[in-house]
């Protein structure tokens, strides 16, 4: 079984590591002859959009899957009608942009902070006298990470904050004063099957996720599975999704789905008796899906901008390294670490550790 990856980053790479076991090998479509999945599948290197590479997935691989939601519309086309694509191309058309999403949704039923489309300076004074202040305000597409997005605090932020992403169609969200943020990852196979990870509990800094902590016993994962399922099966969806929250007193908003494996689901390598990156492989090729259940205490703590040294980073009870092979810049994902520990004590005694290591503790 050959599966094709959009895409040849750490994701991808992970999926590649996953399918090994099952005898499925990876090709992946990616511009960069560095891309960091090379070492545990086949590259094929160039633009996403090149119809002649495509064409190469197409006629090798037995399904196609991607890893990031900004493939262009076209070639999943064109891949569409060659071959089967995992999650589906609605599924990704509505992911990439922010203003479908949320409008599917409201649709769904599935709370969401306040928001409108902003296509302009009077929309987005529009927008701002209906949502009020404090808002964010974010691209439609391409955002990720925190990047595509500006806070509005006051009515001084707004031009500022309009002119810095003017040109691109916009979003402005109510700010969600939240007590939490937390994702539900979870697996759908062809048959409808569902399964669900664990809630998993999140923080960001500055938008990038610097850890993750599975929630087994969390009281709100019937309301988050709840929202996932609904979506899922409107979608028909086949793989993995997550769909991510915020967590207002009892209630949870909807903030994005990922059509894909996701960083709050990297835990789940050593924490879950089957990994999201193995469930997404068995869901896209039509095999039967793994348990989801998590095996002990688990979490992971992301290294972002530079890889902690591995000595200290073993030496932490439970610890798991997971580096990527990219090349070091400042905001860049390079590693993770995982844990799997006997009790929540303990699991958040090795978190604290690896997220000084990190750099992240504060
Ligand atoms: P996003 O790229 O939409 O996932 O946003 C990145 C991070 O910014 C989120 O994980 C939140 O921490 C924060 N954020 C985004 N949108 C909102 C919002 N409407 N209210 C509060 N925080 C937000």
């Amino acid at each position: 079984m050959i599966v094709g990856i959009i895409g040849g980053g750490q994701l991808a790479r992970m999926l590649a590591l996953a399918g090994q076991p099952l005898g499925i090998e990876c090709l992946f479509l990616d511009p960069a002859v560095d891309a960091c999945a090379r070492s545990a599948g086949e590259l094929v290197c160039g633009a996403y959009d090149d119809e002649s590479l495509l064409g190469v997935l197409a006629a090798r691989a037995d399904v196609v899957t991607y890893e990031f939601e900004n493939v262009p519309a076209t070639s999943l086309r064109y891949l569409a009608q060659r071959v089967r694509v995992h999650p589906s191309a609605e599924a990704l058309g509505i992911a990439r942009d922010r203003w479908h999403e949320k409008r599917l949704f409201a649709e769904l039923g599935i709370p969401t902070p306040s928001f409108m489309a902003v296509d302009s300076w009077a929309d987005c004074e529009q927008a701002v006298a209906a949502i009020g202040l404090p808002a964010v305000l974010k691209t439609r597409t391409m955002g990720y990470d925190g990047r595509g997005q500006r806070m509005l605090r006051s009515a001084a932020d707004l031009k500022e904050g309009y002119a810095a992403l003017a040109g691109m169609p916009l979003i402005l969200e109510g700010f969600v004063p939240f007590d939490r943020e937390v994702s539900i990852v979870a697996v759908r196979s062809a048959a409808g099957v569902t399964r669900f990870y664990p809630l998993t509990e999140n923080l960001h800094k500055g938008g990038v996720l610097v850890q993750s902590v599975s929630r087994p016993a969390d009281p709100l994962s019937a309301q988050a599975r709840a929202l996932a399922s609904v979506l899922l099966d409107r979608l028909n969806y086949v793989g993995v999704l997550a769909l991510e929250l915020f967590q207002r007193g009892d209630r949870l908003l909807a903030n994005e789905m990922a059509p894909r494996v996701h960083n709050s689901g990297h835990w789940t390598i050593e924490g879950a008796e089957t990994s999201q990156f193995e469930n997404h492989l068995r869901a896209v090729a039509g095999l039967p899906l793994g348990a989801t259940g998590a095996l002990a205490a688990a979490g992971m703590v992301n290294f972002v901008g530079q890889i902690p040294d591995p000595q200290a980073v073993l030496a932490v009870p439970g610890a798991h390294l997971h580096v990527y092979g990219k090349v070091p810049r400042p905001g860049r994902k390079l590693g993770h670490a995982t844990v799997r520990a006997a009790d929540e004590t303990a699991l958040y005694a090795a978190l604290a550790r690896l997220r000084a290591l990190a750099g992240t503790a504060s």
